[in-house]
Formats: structure tokens, sequence, C-alpha cells
């Protein structure tokens, strides 16, 4: 489904962005993943060689704009173009409002949302260019109704619907589309560690009966990426079970 496309999965060395990687590269992708630091990148893309997939990795600050454009362009000389980027790094945080600090708030934003501003507009000019490209994020299925401790995280996915629906918009004219994911619990290793008695009160409250898998929301990362999705654009795909009231 995507032979031959040059894709970048921030947030790709575990959890949704790696499953996301291995996906992309299942379906003839050529993918660089970004991760924080150079050991995690290491590891994501050894474990990657053992099971024969070749991908390359880098680990910009997405909050220092020209590191990031720096980077973006380096990709863009090795492979000559770039056709997909999700936007999936990501982090979360739970606490009432009057223990979160204004420094919380902030990472969370810096991350959640500065960072996804940062890696759009540094590939803008090249898929402009490209008159072709598609951007991708990663929200959650709190963006639609909020939850009831860690006011910061909801805050930050509600605003990547609000730039996810912005930014389609006005990119459409170029043939760059722009969509998000929004998924519900997925069992990446934090939720994976979680013990059966915590996991099936869970369970109870999704219509579907499951917790999702990281494949659930690389599936349909893949599909939105892929030309089979190459008329729609601005939407938020809630890939949560039905979980989302
Ligand atoms: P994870 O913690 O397993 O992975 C997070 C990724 O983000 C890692 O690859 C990490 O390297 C990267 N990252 C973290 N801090 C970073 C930083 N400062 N700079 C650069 N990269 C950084 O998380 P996950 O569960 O796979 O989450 C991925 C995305 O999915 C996030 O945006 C998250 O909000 C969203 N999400 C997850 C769930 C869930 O239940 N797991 C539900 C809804 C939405």
């Amino acid at each position: 489904m995507l032979k031959g496309k040059i894709a970048i999965v921030t947030g790709g060395t575990r959890g949704i962005g790696f499953e996301t990687v291995k996906t992309f590269c299942e379906n003839g992708a050529k993918v660089i993943l970004f991760g924080s630091r150079k050991e995690t990148v290491d590891k994501a893309l050894n474990s990657l060689k053992e099971e024969n997939i070749e991908a390359d990795g880098y680990y910009p600050n997405l909050n220092n704009y020209e590191e990031v454009e720096r980077v973006i362009h380096e990709i863009k000389d090795k492979y000559g173009r770039i056709d997909i980027v999700v936007n999936n790094a990501g982090i979360s945080q739970k606490g009432p409002i009057e223990e979160l600090s204004a420094e919380d708030f902030e990472k969370i934003m810096n991350l959640n949302v500065n960072a996804l501003f940062n890696v759009s507009k540094a590939v803008t000019p090249i898929m402009k260019e490209q008159h072709d490209g598609v951007i991708l994020n990663t929200s959650s299925m709190v963006s639609k109704y909020g939850q009831p401790s860690g006011v910061g995280y909801p805050t930050s996915k509600f605003a990547v619907n609000g730039f996810t629906l912005s930014l389609a918009r006005e990119l459409a004219p170029f043939n760059i589309r722009v969509n998000a994911v929004a998924p519900g619990i997925t069992k990446t290793d934090m939720v994976a560690a979680l013990p059966e008695a915590m996991i099936a009160p869970l369970i109870k409250t999704i219509p579907l009966g499951r917790i999702g898998e990281p494949r659930d929301i690389a599936n349909a990362f893949l599909f939105l990426a892929s030309d089979m999705a190459s008329y729609i654009s601005g939407v938020v795909l809630s890939v949560d079970g039905l979980a989302r009231s």
C-alpha cells in the first residue's frame, strides 16, 4: 500500500509509533523513525533488523525548530522526497490541577503540540514542491470529551485536532492531506504492565470488548497514508472500540 514512499514517524522507537514503523515497512515504505535519544533509536533499529526490516533513525530535539528543519532537509537530500509524516511522539500526565505546575503544563504542550507544529512546518515546503504529501497526527479519545484528571493531556489533544482540521484546509490546494487518528486505550508497554484487576474494569467500558492493540492504530495510519484515502482530509478517525462517551 505504500510501495516506494518515504515516511517519517516521530516517537517511532516504541509503542504505537514503533508498530506504525513496522506496518509501513511491511507495506513497502522506506521509514525514518525519530526518537528522543540515540540509544532508543539504535535499539529500535536493531530490533527491526532482527526481523529483517531496514529502517533509518534520527533523534532531533523536536522543540528546536532549526534542528528539526536541518534533519528534515538531511532526509530530503538523502532520499529525494518526503511523502508521509506521522507526528506521533507524545506524553501524558495525570493529577489534579492544583498539583500540576506551569512547567508540567508547558512540557506537555511543548511535545504534544509545539513539536507537531515544528515538524509539519519543516516538511510543508517540501511537500508543496512535490504537490503531494500526507501529514498524520496522533490524537486521543480524550480529545473528544476530556478526562477527569490531568487537564494538560486532553487540552493538548484538542489542539492536535484543531491543528489537523485547520492545516488540512490550508494545504488541500497543494494536494497535501492532513488527518489524525484518535486511539482509545492501547496496549503499549505501560498499559500491558497493568495488573489484570485494573484491566478488567477498563474493558467493561469498551463496547467492542477489548483493549486496542498498537497494530489497530498502525493500520488506521496505513490506510490514511495510502492512496486508498486520497479523497480524505481533515478527519480525526476514532480507533477506540467505540469507547468514546
Ligand atoms: P510510548 O510512551 O510507548 O511512546 C512514546 C514515543 O514518544 C516514544 O517513541 C518516545 O521516544 C517518544 N517521545 C517521548 N518523549 C519525547 C520527546 N521529548 N522528544 C521526542 N520523542 C519523545 O507511547 P504510546 O502509547 O505509543 O503513545 C504514542 C502516541 O499515542 C502519543 O501521542 C500518545 O498521546 C498517543 N495515545 C496513546 C494511547 C495509549 O493508550 N497508549 C491512547 C491515546 C493516544
